[in-house]
């Protein structure tokens, strides 16, 4: 009895010293608006291969946004995880991200997924592309995005809401290509073609579509593939448009180093891990997106969609002219 009270003390005397060097060189605090279900696989992977203990918060990336902000230098998160190129050029802006030099990082994230400073790296990728009826389109009658205001398009359009980022980068991508007045005409156009009012969400748009609503609608692959993975007879299909000129606009998930990170070189790690081969498959696959290490195979059930010419404008547009597009939505009524 006494021996091993002795012994268990010895135990947690030695497991105490271990927990405290571990907590110096190998924990790390993700603040993460991905999802648990979608990033803690990843957390646990990487523990099981380095030791390094991640601790995480999720939570939509305005929140988590703004506490990084709140709590400036005194902030224990290392790493920001979030979606859209939006926001992860806002967080940048807003000075809460560290650059971060790294040949690894360079080289398995293509130029226009990741910030020209350094400061974000796109690490999975999603296209915001058409999809339409089965039964009612033909996709020969589908060419590009403007092509949706087209006078034969009318009353046949449903759109998501213009307060998503997804479609603010949307239409600020089209601004950067095509310039303010053309993406007002296209904008006010596709306004003039909505069948109804707009949607909260992507899959409410497919929903409306499956309900004979209306015909096409502009979508994340990913919803697509949720939908899809539920009914594979799904009487929707997606269209990837403007194959001719600049490509389907994509988007990315993505991460930065946090300006006050405590375990800097530790987190630059991490982020490198996460743009490797295994990491690419399992931060992607979990969400039916493009690994963005163009090395790295999409799932089986994501490469059936069939292979596009992408936009490979920089992804930071997305966010220099976000509040363009907001005013351009705004004043073209699209609500
Ligand atoms: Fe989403």
């Amino acid at each position: 009895m006494k021996t091993n009270r002795i012994l268990s003390l010895l135990l947690i005397t030695l497991l105490g010293l271990g927990g405290a060097v571990a907590q110096a060189a190998d924990q790390l605090v993700v603040y993460s608006a991905r999802n648990e279900q979608l990033i803690k696989p990843l957390f646990d992977a990487y523990r099981a291969e380095t030791g390094t203990e991640i601790r995480f918060v999720t939570d939509k990336a305005g929140p988590l946004l703004a506490r990084l902000k709140a709590e400036g230098k005194n902030t224990p998160a290392d790493l920001l995880i979030t979606v859209d190129a939006g926001n992860l050029w806002k967080a940048a802006q807003d000075g809460m991200l560290a650059k971060v030099d790294s040949r690894t990082l360079q080289q398995n994230i293509p130029v226009s997924l990741r910030d020209p400073d350094n400061r974000w790296f796109g690490l999975s990728v999603r296209a915001r592309t058409i999809v339409y009826s089965t039964a009612r389109v033909k996709p020969s009658e589908l060419s590009t995005y403007e092509a949706l205001g087209d006078k034969q398009g009318k009353g046949r359009l449903c759109l998501r809401t213009s307060k998503k980022v997804y479609n603010q980068s949307l239409v600020a991508m089209m601004i950067a290509q095509l310039g303010e007045e053309k993406t007002e005409a296209i904008v006010r156009a596709w306004v003039g073609n909505l069948a109804t009012d707009v949607f909260a969400n992507d899959t409410a748009v497919m929903e409306a579509i499956m309900a004979g609503q209306c015909d096409v609608g502009i979508v994340n692959t990913y919803y697509f593939g949720r939908l899809q993975k539920k009914n594979p007879k799904l009487p929707l299909a997606l269209f990837w448009p403007n194959q001719q000129d600049r490509g389907v606009h994509v988007n990315v998930s993505g991460a930065g180093v946090t300006r006050y990170a405590k375990h800097k070189a530790a987190a630059v790690k991490f982020l490198e891990w996460l743009s490797g081969d295994k990491a690419q498959r399992l931060f992607a696959d979990a969400n039916m997106e493009y690994p963005a290490n163009p090395k790295v195979k999409p799932h089986p059930n994501v490469s059936a969609w069939g292979d596009f010419k992408q936009d490979t404008t920089n992804l930071a547009k997305a966010g220099e002219l976000q509040v363009k597009a907001v005013m351009l939505m705004d004043r073209s009524g699209y609500k």
